[in-house]
């Protein structure tokens, strides 16, 4: 929570005591990372399917029509419906929010992103370091012989309407690269969180609700290692008792926010 000092900087300035403390906590951590929920896409428009009434999802249970099984048995019928969602985040741009945690990384004040999301954004906005651990809309993946195939050709597929985007040399049914419910995360990427979330000295969570595991159990692989936490997000999460700092506005006004205070303070 707010130290008495940034409580007093915030009667002097008029800033906002958690935006302060979480800008001196960045400037102090050598070993930050940020991990990035659906939250941190809603001011570009990408529809987060776990609020209610978010367009897309709203008619349909997302955990049966995006699940491994619904692929299996009729993957036309599934691309039918999944196909509506890559064709929603071809256009989707970065927001401030995704260039601040870019900017962050550029500065050497993040070491890496780890995101549930699967919407390239991060990338877009030139993070480096981008741990997808839900896998990406880039590319799907012809699972009779392992090709992938670039989000373009999937989307012509789509727009020709015949069926599911099939692999030009299998004519098999292509799987979208991203976990899909009733799928494993990808194990590579779950080490290299888990690597970087026990060696954080800081872990900033975005717009995530931490309530999806694995990734959920993150934040406390940083806080067993007697790492910080801080928290920018609109609800609430099961760490807000056990976090240093958090800020509940609108993600890309107070990251922004944040960046600023950073600027103001910068050694040199
Ligand atoms: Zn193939």
């Amino acid at each position: 929570m707010a130290s008495a000092e940034s409580r007093a900087e915030f009667e002097r300035s008029g800033v906002p005591a958690g935006s302060q403390l979480l800008a001196d906590l960045l400037g102090a951590s050598e070993r930050a990372v940020v991990l990035t929920g659906a939250g941190i896409s809603v001011p570009s428009g990408v529809p987060d399917f776990r609020s209610p009434g978010s367009g897309l999802w709203e008619n349909v249970d997302p955990i049966e029509v995006a699940h491994i099984k619904a692929w299996r048995r009729d993957p036309g019928r599934f691309w039918r419906f999944y196909g509506e969602r890559f064709a929603s985040l071809v256009h989707t741009r970065p927001n401030p929010a995704h260039e601040v945690v870019a900017e962050l990384e550029r500065r050497g004040a993040v070491r890496a992103v780890i995101t549930q999301n699967i919407d390239r954004l991060h990338q877009m906005a030139g993070s480096q370091r981008v741990i997808e651990m839900h896998g990406s809309i880039e590319f799907s993946r012809c699972m009779e012989c392992g090709a992938r195939v670039p989000l373009e050709r999937v989307i012509e597929m789509l727009d020709a309407g015949e069926g599911a985007p099939e692999c030009a040399a299998c004519v098999a049914p292509l799987k979208p690269d991203v976990v899909l419910f009733g799928e494993l995360l990808p194990a590579a990427a779950m080490a290299e969180a888990q690597a970087l979330a026990s060696e954080a000295d800081l872990m900033v969570c975005i717009g995530s609700s931490l309530t999806v595991h694995p990734v959920a159990g993150l934040p406390e692989l940083t806080r067993r290692a007697g790492g910080r936490l801080a928290l920018v997000t609109v609800g609430e999460t099961p760490y807000d008792s056990q976090a240093d700092v958090k800020l509940h506005g609108d993600v890309a006004v107070e990251l922004q926010a944040v960046l600023a205070l950073m600027g103001e303070h910068r050694p040199g």
